[in-house]
């Protein structure tokens, strides 16, 4: 099948997977077994040679999870795709394969908390330095490299405070200079950007989010070039981190992929009206969301991404007290962190997914100690507004507000 020639909503449902090569099943088999028996010494020895392609140890592969890699890999127009055992496996393992002692990566400023806390307590115990610079103006990326940089690393929307990254700008330097350029693309998902397509090297993926969809699963991905893909699953998969999927999760992430389109496309509309809403609200002062015209890099949104996601950052009219008081208050959207599920979740980064950061790596990481995170789930819109009205008015107004969900508490 020319997968690519098909739209990305038919790809999401059919790229990789075959029902007649497998006894016409609908939906692909899982494969839960551990080991795969070979009919003679030769044939086994032929496999670890690389000379035929039998399944040798589920921690280099399985049948199913070849077939979700193969989705995956096409979605994210790639040569190949890896998934992992969480987001966190797929960017060890991948960094891990690409890095020496001695080499230096520079990463955005703005990062996922536990991927500044690998960069900070793993990476550099090994000898391997990393330079945060504001990867928002790439034009000054160049003055950074150094004969030691050997990656660029970043996400766009960033992780917690929605700052977009220019992807192809990003790209046109590393590819001057000869050095690897990862996007975690997690926020996005392909459905919405390929930074492949615009010129990255290595895409990773938290699958926990929005590609698994709805909260029942940790699981990771890193999409690159064939040669490696093969590199970080023979190497930081297999040997480093041993970050493998379950054969439950693939079968779970394969189901929540056939949703994808669908989700993301409500995620978008929903959270279009959310950030509409609190842009209306006089308790709220400020909203990062790329789908507002007043968003500074809304010229970069519409250039790269092609629709404005879930995710919607915002700070409140008050102090950090307040901005809890006002979680506490929330009666719907739930106070968790993870993002992406069908339920609308909420959090406070400086208490909680960024609270490893220090007061000044706060500051230094851009990320408002009043922050609030708010991952826009599938409920009805006008029940999610109804539910942020009310605390709002709670927190602000001696609770006048909406009281109409307390039938849901
Ligand atoms: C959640 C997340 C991760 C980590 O993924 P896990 O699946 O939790 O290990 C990495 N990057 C971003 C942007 C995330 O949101």
């Amino acid at each position: 099948m020319k997968s690519n020639k098909l739209h990305f909503a038919t790809r999401t449902i059919h790229s990789g997977y075959d029902p007649h090569q497998n006894h016409g099943a609908l939906t692909p088999p899982m494969h839960t077994s551990s080991t795969f028996a070979f009919n003679s010494v030769e044939q086994g020895g032929a496999a670890f040679a690389g000379d035929n392609d039998h399944y040798i140890y589920s921690r280099l592969g399985t049948p199913s999870q070849q077939q979700l890699e193969q989705r995956l890999a096409d979605l994210e127009e790639a040569e190949a795709a890896l998934v992992t055992a969480s987001g966190m496996g797929a960017i060890t393992s991948a960094i891990w394969s690409l890095v020496e002692p001695g080499d230096e990566i520079i990463a955005d400023k703005s990062l996922y908390g536990c991927t500044f806390s690998f960069f900070e307590h793993g990476l550099k115990k090994f000898g391997v330095a990393v330079n945060y610079v504001d990867l928002s103006t790439p034009q000054f990326l160049s003055e950074h490299i150094t004969d030691k940089t050997k990656l660029v690393y970043t996400e766009s929307p960033s992780n917690p405070n929605m700052r977009l990254v220019d992807i192809a700008a990003v790209a046109k330097i590393t590819r001057q200079y000869g050095i690897k350029f990862m996007v975690d693309n997690t926020f996005c998902t392909p459905y919405l950007q390929n930074p492949i397509a615009l010129g990255a090297d290595i895409v990773v993926h938290s699958a926990t989010k929005y590609l698994g969809g709805h909260g029942d699963l940790i699981a990771g991905v890193v999409a690159g070039s064939a040669e490696v893909l093969l590199h970080i699953r023979q190497y930081g998969l297999k040997d480093m981190t041993g970050a493998v999927i379950s054969g439950h999760d693939v079968a779970l992430l394969m189901r929540g992929l056939k949703t994808l389109h669908v989700r993301m496309d409500r995620h978008c509309e929903n959270a279009q009206k959310v950030a509409g809403y609190l842009q209306t609200s006089p308790y709220v002062k400020q909203i990062n969301y790329p789908g507002l015209a007043n968003f500074p890099q809304a010229e970069l949104a519409k250039k790269q991404m092609r629709q404005p996601g879930g995710m919607i950052a915002f700070e409140l009219n008050g102090s950090r007290e307040q901005a809890a008081d006002f979680v506490n208050q929330l009666e719907l959207i739930l106070c968790a962190v993870s993002l992406g599920d069908t339920e609308s979740l909420i959090q406070h980064p400086a208490s909680m997914t960024h609270s490893t950061y220090t007061e000044e790596e706060l500051i230094a990481h851009l990320i408002s100690p009043s922050l609030l995170r708010l991952s826009v789930g599938l409920e009805h819109v006008d029940d999610i507004i109804a539910d942020l009205d009310q605390a709002l008015e709670s927190v602000f107004n001696g609770g006048s507000g909406n009281k109409g969900l307390s039938a849901l508490a």
